[in-house]
């Protein structure tokens, strides 16, 4: 894992350990309606109908919004982190160790 995307979830932990020190982030139905759909907003699955809903809300309750951009920061690094390439050799090194199992 590069420095930076240590670096990166490093301040997500602290930002997200701050965060439960806060209220419940589902602070009423409508909340706890988009943060359901959040997930599949985030992923790109949701129906468009439904996309317009969670878009709103996000628009109009910040928690939500603050959780939504948590989400996806964590999607981010997560992405990033699976993009890096295996250090030269290992591969085949690993498919030594393998052969010799
Ligand atoms: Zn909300």
């Amino acid at each position: 894992m590069s420095t930076e995307i240590r670096r990166d979830a490093a301040e997500l932990i602290a930002y997200a350990r701050g965060q439960s020190a806060r209220p419940g982030a589902a602070c009423g139905p409508a909340c706890e309606e988009a943060l359901l759909r959040l997930e599949a907003y985030l992923d790109g699955e949701l129906p468009d109908v439904e996309v317009t809903v969670v878009a709103d809300h996000l628009t109009a309750c910040f928690p939500c919004t603050d959780r939504a951009s948590f989400e996806q920061a964590l999607r981010d690094i997560i992405r990033r982190s699976c993009a890096e390439q295996a250090p030269p050799g290992l591969l085949e090194r690993v498919r030594l160790r393998l052969e010799q199992a």
